[in-house]
């Protein structure tokens, strides 16, 4: 038995060394990614319940891999964020998709009222020179500051608040605002959260997608209500069913996203739209 112990130790530990290398070699691929040009942006739209125009879109980063196909970002976003590379990624990021809204602006007069909304990560927002860094990309993309969100997960805010609620708030000074991504799946209250100059709630998908029954629906409407209350409007992720947009429109629920209105489309498709002038 001793020996079958020490065995399987032994294999454990060849496992972990074979996890490690392909943790590198992903690494390496992504640092050499990023010099190739080899992320793109999808782009979905955020529209209003009450009427369904589109208010704005959210940037979805994804890796053309050569030969490999397209990866999903939870397939590469967990590595980038271990390894640090999430910080030149997530520049970039920020920059392409402030790039493509000032483009759209000038181009096509019916987005001048839409946003665009980037993730941060929680590298991001611990570097002492983010501030300066989105205030260098808005200036080099000639974004309208107020046409920007940044999306930032309840975990991140409550990693470090006294860091958060300081860089937050000299991000707001820029103009941008501000969303909490994935509400409901941290541990933050809303009335924690009033502490931070925060705009916009987005209630995750989880909340969303089993608003059918009676107990979520109690939940959700009761967490749209409160934020109202502290001058937060809300975004509903995930909105796949009619029925979930009328239950949520009938919150007075600001603004929905999901495969209901629309998938994360290509540039070129949201430029086609427009180019329509549809
Ligand atoms: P997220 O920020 O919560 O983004 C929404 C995700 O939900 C997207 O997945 C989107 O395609 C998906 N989604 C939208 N509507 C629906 C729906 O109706 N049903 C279902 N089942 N899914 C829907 P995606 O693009 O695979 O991104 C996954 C996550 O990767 C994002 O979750 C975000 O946490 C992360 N991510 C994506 N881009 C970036 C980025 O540029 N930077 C960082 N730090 N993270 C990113
Ligand atoms: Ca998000
Ligand atoms: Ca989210
Ligand atoms: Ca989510």
């Amino acid at each position: 038995a001793k020996a079958e112990g020490r065995n399987r130790f032994k294999v454990f530990n060849t496992r972990m060394l074979e996890d490690a290398i392909r943790l590198m070699d992903l690494e390496n691929d992504l640092r050499a990614a990023l010099k190739r040009g080899e992320f793109f942006l999808d782009y979905q739209p955020i529209l209003a319940l009450c009427d369904r125009r589109m208010t704005g879109f959210e940037a979805l980063v994804r890796w053309r891999r050569p030969g490999k196909g397209v990866a999903p970002p939870n397939d590469f976003i967990p590595v980038a964020e271990d390894t640090g590379l999430i910080v030149p990624l997530g520049l970039w990021v920020l920059a392409e998709a402030c790039r493509t809204m000032a483009s759209w602006h000038e181009r096509f007069p019916e987005t001048r009222s839409m946003s665009m909304s980037v993730n941060l990560s929680a590298k991001q927002l611990a570097q002492p020179t983010l501030v300066e860094d989105v205030e260098r990309v808005l200036r080099a993309t000639g974004m309208d500051p107020r046409a920007l969100k940044l999306e930032i997960t309840e975990t991140v805010i409550m990693d470090n608040p006294e860091v958060s609620i300081l860089r937050l708030k000299r991000l707001k000074a820029l103009g941008v605002r501000l969303s909490v991504d994935d509400f409901g799946t941290g541990y933050s209250s809303l009335s924690y959260l009033q502490r931070f100059p925060i705009d916009t709630l987005k209630v995750d998908r989880a909340f969303v997608s089993d608003i059918e029954s009676s107990e979520n629906r109690k939940i959700v409407g009761a967490v749209v209500a409160l934020a109202h209350s502290l001058g937060l409007d809300v975004v509903a992720e995930g909105v796949e069913l009619e029925t979930q947009s009328d239950v949520l429109n009938g919150f007075a629920c600001e603004a929905g996203q999901g495969f209901l209105f629309s998938r994360p489309v290509c540039r070129e498709d949201v430029e086609r739209l427009f180019g329509q002038g549809g």
